[in-house]
């Protein structure tokens, strides 16, 4: 028998199975979808067993597999289906598909040995090179002088290159002690038992102790309740009286919380409507895709619960994704609430231990309902009856690194493979998926109004071109009125600092000269907290500089907004306000989200000033104003969806506000304030946004009206990037239609990132039938011909056109 294997090998024409000879005695083990170690040139590595035949027609000489690494397979039928799709949509190999798809403490680490045949022979080396051992693993250690002889020698037969293949995938186990007697038993062998043995009397009289219906117990709790040794264990396991057994134990993230049982809530009149026409659909076997259009507090998330519990209950599975973002305890909480530990959670929080224990969670079937980010749309979830995604119009659901997968499309692939329905939710849904509820390829659902009818808030615009005349702080005196009517009041306050498209920069007042970065051509951005200059796009860290690099004058000043300086102005301000300040700095470390929420939600504090972190998902009744500090960095940046994102982000910030029994109110400082993503914001108009930036979209023959791939070229050698970019451009143009457009190659708008030139090529089409194959090919090409000193990548739909 032969496996048809996919190997962790990144070249081109590796983009398709393997044939290995299955060894006989693992004819009945190997299974379609297991991991297999499998030599590849002189090399050992992964692959993914997708099929398995009886014969090959490949005619050279065919390897047997190492061994399987799995004692079950880890992809289903199912993922392997949805690998090949990917692969030939989103153009990644199928390698880096299944990869994926799998947490990843499933993808093998590779270690690589040195192995010296005659050491006697070459006792300087022996001693210098292998410190007196035949084999020394390479961890780095040699320098690039050094390694060249090793591979000198190599070539003489004098050492040999050895590869292995390590599984990082680790159970967690724990040790059990099973009672092999009844207590009668050990009351007998505990009088035959000689006095001066008391270790062993106290045991047996221990295991005597036990509740008779126990019979087994943690052996870490038995030994310390009773102060034993690890001894004493021994002797009794020798003598027959207990047996010990490991067991697997899951990392259970959420151990040891209590979550109080919630019930579904009588649905509004709207919400039964939306929920019955779900319902309704599914009795009658209809699989559709779903955009619930709700505002704001509509209830939304409680159709969520209502609909997975359904499914649950007819013996079906859920899936239920959500922004990394808004993946609060809040959300876990009501998800845990109501259905207990049938729900598995993932997100990027989670060690990779805690991940695959959840992984294996949802594959053993002890969860039927799975909550999390981007990535869980792989979860091995099976027989689902319902896919939901909340949020729909997050970018983040956009893998932006190979394979450059949307969620929304794998959700909806995975529910046409279910039969299921997917239901995509939003108060202000994406343009694109807006325009095909129009177009009736997604059914529109709509929640009007906030689930218990409370208003939505009263928003109102700040214009800061009139303030500066007689304040120039951060805060105009309106919103500082305001929060001072709500400290008073003892009512609760979020502030918003739009970072988006922003940041802090040094400048030379003399010389105008901006500290920028050595790598990239792109400022350095100021970072108060740690006193240092770091470049968001490699890494690059610098100090301070006192004096001007440029001009040697002493003219260094600070330009820019960080939420640290905004939270001392507003303790200036308001000494008496007790601040909690949420941004990337303040929530770096495990837990820190939860705690600063927490803190906030039992009324410790009174203001909640934070970056886009804060503006959504938070359910908190007390929370009466929101306010945004300023709503235009975001209007400002040079991509056609910077209108949709600011508006998409007011909306949800300002729908923080009155959302308990207390009227909210929203004020937002701008220095735009009739601008119309602005001014729709304020009142609450989806619609009209809609509307308005459709027409913008289509003048402009952007997205939704055409669809965009764009293709990006990179070299550490810009002349390199530009002729390869050149070279496709003229290969498109011979296979594409000409209704297509292509624009470029130009240069990227950070032209320089990490020391490499990058030019993008953007395709707009309609209709184009040849460009699945031209992709296709070329990233084929593209991977052969470049040996790693040109790097192509094909974005599909990007979201993101800096
Ligand atoms: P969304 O997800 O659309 O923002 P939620 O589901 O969070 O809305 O609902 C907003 C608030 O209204 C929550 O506090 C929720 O418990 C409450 N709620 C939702 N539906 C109902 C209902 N039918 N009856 C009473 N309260 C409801
Ligand atoms: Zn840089």
């Amino acid at each position: 028998m032969y496996a048809k294997v996919i190997v962790d090998v990144w070249a081109n024409q590796l983009n398709r199975p393997f044939d290995y000879l299955i060894p006989e005695e693992f004819e009945d083990i190997i299974e379609v979808g297991m991991r297999v170690a499998v030599p590849f040139g002189s090399r050992t590595v992964q692959g993914f067993v997708m099929d398995i035949v009886l014969e090959t027609t490949f005619e050279g000489k065919i390897s047997p597999i190492i061994k399987p690494m799995d004692l079950e397979p880890v992809l289903t039928p199912e993922m392997i289906l949805l690998g090949q799709h990917m692969s030939q949509t989103v153009f990644a190999f199928l390698i880096s598909c299944y990869q994926t798809m799998l947490p990843p403490m499933l993808k093998s680490k590779y270690e690589k040995y040195f192995h010296l045949k005659d050491p006697e022979a070459y006792p300087e080396i022996y001693q210098n090179y292998f410190n007196g051992e035949d084999t020394v693993e390479d961890v780095g250690q040699f320098t690039n002088q050094e390694l060249a002889k090793l591979l000198r020698l190599r070539k003489e037969g004098v050492v040999s290159v050895e590869h292995k293949v390590i599984d990082k995938a680790k159970v967690k186990m724990e040790d059990w002690l099973i009672r092999l007697q009844s207590p009668m038993d050990y009351q007998v062998i505990q009088a035959a038992t000689p006095l001066k043995a008391t270790k062993q009397k106290l045991f047996l009289a221990a295991l005597e102790a036990l509740p008779k219906e126990q019979s087994e117990i943690l052996k870490k709790d038995f030994v310390d309740q009773n102060g034993f040794t690890a001894a004493d264990v021994k002797t009794a396991i020798s003598k027959g009286w207990v047996k010990l057994e490991k067991r697997p134990v899951n990392r259970d993230p959420y151990a040891g919380r209590e979550f109080t049982q919630t019930n579904a809530l009588q649905l509004n009149e709207a919400q039964q409507l939306v929920f019955d026409e779900v319902l309704h659909d599914m009795r009658q076997d209809i699989v559709k895709t779903y955009l619930l259009e709700g505002v704001t507090g509509s209830g939304k998330t409680e159709l969520y619960l209502q609909w997975i519990d359904e499914v649950i209950q007819k013996g079906k599975s859920a899936m239920m994704l959500v922004p990394e973002i808004s993946l609060t305890p809040q959300m876990v909480n009501r998800f845990k609430s109501r259905f207990g530990d049938r729900v598995a959670v993932l997100h990027s929080g989670l060690s990779a231990g805690e991940k695959f224990d959840e992984w294996r969670k949802i594959k053993n079937k002890e969860a039927d309902i799975v909550v999390g980010a981007r990535s869980s749309i792989f979860a091995p979830i099976e027989d689902i009856g319902i896919i939901i995604l909340d949020e729909e119009h997050e970018s983040s659901y956009k893998q932006e690194e190979n394979p450059r997968y949307h969620a929304r499309d794998i959700a909806i692939w995975r529910a046409r493979y279910h039969h299921c329905p997917v239901i995509l939710g939003s108060a202000t849904p994406s343009l694109e998926s807006r325009a095909r509820a129009q177009k009736s390829v997604y059914q529109l659902l709509e929640l009007p109004t906030r689930a218990k009818d409370q208003p939505l808030p009263e928003v109102k615009i700040i214009d800061m071109k009139q303030e500066y005349s007689k304040n120039r702080g951060t805060f105009s005196l309106e919103l500082q009125e305001a929060i001072k009517d709500r400290l008073d009041k003892k009512e609760q306050t979020v502030l918003l600092l739009n970072r988006r498209g922003y940041s802090s920069f040094v400048m030379c007042r003399d010389c105008g000269y901006v500290l920028e970065c050595p790598n990239c051509d792109i400022s350095l951005t100021l970072h108060m907290d740690v006193h240092q200059m770091k470049c968001h796009y490699c890494g690059f860290e610098t100090n301070i500089p006192r004096r001007c690099p440029k001009c040697f004058e002493n003219q260094i000043r600070y330009y820019g907004t960080g939420t640290q300086k905004v939270e001392e102005e507003l303790q200036e301000l308001f000494p008496e306000a007790r601040i909690i300040r949420m941004d990337v700095d303040t929530t770096r470390k495990k837990g820190q989200h939860e705690a600063l929420l927490n803190k906030f939600g039992s009324n410790q504090a009174d203001i909640l000033l934070g970056t886009q972190m804060i503006a959504k998902g938070l359910d908190f009744p007390n929370v009466t104003l929101v306010g945004v500090i300023n709503a235009d960095t975001s209007l400002n940046i040079p991509d056609f969806r910077s209108f949709e994102r600011t508006f998409q982000l007011l909306t949800q910030v300002a729908g923080r506000a009155g959302r308990g029994d207390l009227a909210g109110e929203v004020m937002i400082q701008s220095f735009n304030p009739e601008n119309y993503a602005i001014q729709l914001a304020k009142s609450h108009n989806y619609r009209e946004f809609y509307a308005r930036e459709m027409q913008v979209r289509h003048m402009g023959n952007y997205p939704p009206y055409v669809f965009t791939t764009m293709i990006t070229v990179s070299s550490e050698e810009e002349g390199l990037a530009l002729r390869e970019a050149v070279k496709i451009r003229q290969y498109l143009e011979q296979i594409l239609t000409g209704q297509t457009i292509l624009l470029g190659p130009t240069p990227k708008s950070i032209a320089r990132i990490n020391k490499r030139y990058y030019f993008q090529i953007l395709i707009k089409y309609k209709r184009e039938p040849q460009l699945t194959r031209a992709l296709n090919e070329l990233m084929l090409q593209t991977q052969q011909t470049t040996a790693n000193k040109v790097t192509v990548s094909i974005d599909v739909e990007p979201m993101s056109f800096l």
